[in-house]
């Protein structure tokens, strides 16, 4: 069967040399309680996070030679662990392999009612991620001008969705153009591109009177235009600053950073492994959101399994993706 490693660790840009797909003789059933076939697995801009030298602390680094793992969705096989039966789903973080041994801790039973591969993304990680930025901690409501970047993705999608619902003024950003017509077609109305070389200038213009919540997702160029924009008193969620991801240390705020402090505006960062203990109430919250048909997802599906996880965690760094990105195996 095969696996994939991490070959070496990549300096600046990520490619598809820095992988290394192996072929090892598969795991027998007795070898653990569980006997899991990984059926979809999750590829995530914090992966290349795990592969710099140092920062990003809240997960382990990956090193030359480690196996890597992600968020996945496999069938169980073999089951000698009670409450798990030969054909469930299981949910949760395995090695990024065609089998997997385990011993059912940190398995969650995939959430009844909902479809499959909505337990990668509306009620997966990428889900929960939105949920705690704007259900948790931002807290948005009609008097709120909010910007979600990235929101033809996976996280900015569902968060900019819960802030509309929430009554807040959206502006959503994408960097292609069928990315952004999407988001027309789901019902927003303001939407910039967060490439273009006058963002900063168009965001002034659909933001008068300034953003009071950055949802923030890219960092850099366009972080900083959201700076500028900022209504003394607001505040900016930190989800993730993806052009930051391949940098080398020491990685550069943006420039502005102190325009945050002198207008009173709250920075709370976060990262969803520390709010395990909302996951349930997220749960309870979204499951009738994703089955009434209420909330737009869209998956980015990629065939190929293990052998195509390399280049469709590279392309996520090129905006490759529109939606959820998702390896089929
Ligand atoms: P997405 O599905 O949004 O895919 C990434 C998107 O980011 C790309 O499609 C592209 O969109 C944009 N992008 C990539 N590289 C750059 C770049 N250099 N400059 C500008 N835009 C870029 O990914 P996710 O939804 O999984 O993640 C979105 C963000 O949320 C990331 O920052 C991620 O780290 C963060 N996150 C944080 C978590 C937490 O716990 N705090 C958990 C999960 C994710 P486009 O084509 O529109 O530019």
């Amino acid at each position: 069967m095969q696996r994939l490693t991490l070959a070496q660790r990549p300096t600046r840009r990520l490619a598809k040399e820095h992988f290394r797909l192996e072929e090892i003789a598969p795991p027998r059933a007795d070898d653990a309680f569980l006997l899991l076939r990984t059926c979809f697995m999750s590829v995530d801009p914090y992966m290349r996070t795990r592969m710099q030298p140092e920062g990003y602390d809240y997960l382990p680094h990956w090193q030359a030679g480690s196996l890597l793992s992600g968020y996945a969705i496999a069938k169980v096989e073999e089951s000698r662990l009670p409450g798990w039966s030969r054909g469930d789903w299981a949910v949760g973080h395995l090695p990024m392999q065609e089998w997997v041994a385990h011993e059912g801790d940190g398995l969650r039973h995939a959430p009844p009612g909902a479809p499959p591969l909505s337990w990668l993304h509306p009620l997966g990680m990428t889900g929960f991620t939105a949920w705690l930025g704007m259900r948790l901690l931002g807290k948005p409501g009609p008097a709120d001008s909010v910007l979600v970047g990235a929101a033809a993705g996976a996280v900015g999608s569902i968060a900019a969705q819960l802030a509309r619902e929430a009554g807040a003024r959206l502006i959503v950003t994408a960097g292609r153009k069928d990315k952004r017509d999407w988001l027309r077609g789901i019902g927003f109305e303001c939407v910039l591109d967060h490439r273009a070389p006058d963002f900063d200038a168009q965001l002034q213009r659909a933001a008068p009177e300034g953003l009071t919540l950055d949802f923030e997702t890219i960092g850099g160029t366009s972080f900083a235009a959201a700076i500028e924009a900022m209504r003394p008193g607001g505040r900016v969620i930190v989800c993730g600053l993806i052009s930051q991801y391949q940098q080398e240390t020491p990685r550069r705020a943006p420039p502005n950073l102190n325009r945050l402090g002198e207008r009173g505006v709250a920075v709370i960062p976060f990262v969803a492994p520390h709010y395990e203990a909302h996951f349930e109430t997220f749960l309870e919250e979204m499951t009738p959101r994703v089955t009434s048909g209420r909330l737009h997802w869209r998956l980015d599906m990629v065939q190929g399994g293990l052998a195509a996880v390399p280049g469709a965690l590279v392309g996520l760094f090129d905006g490759d993706n529109l939606g959820k990105r998702i390896i089929a195996l």
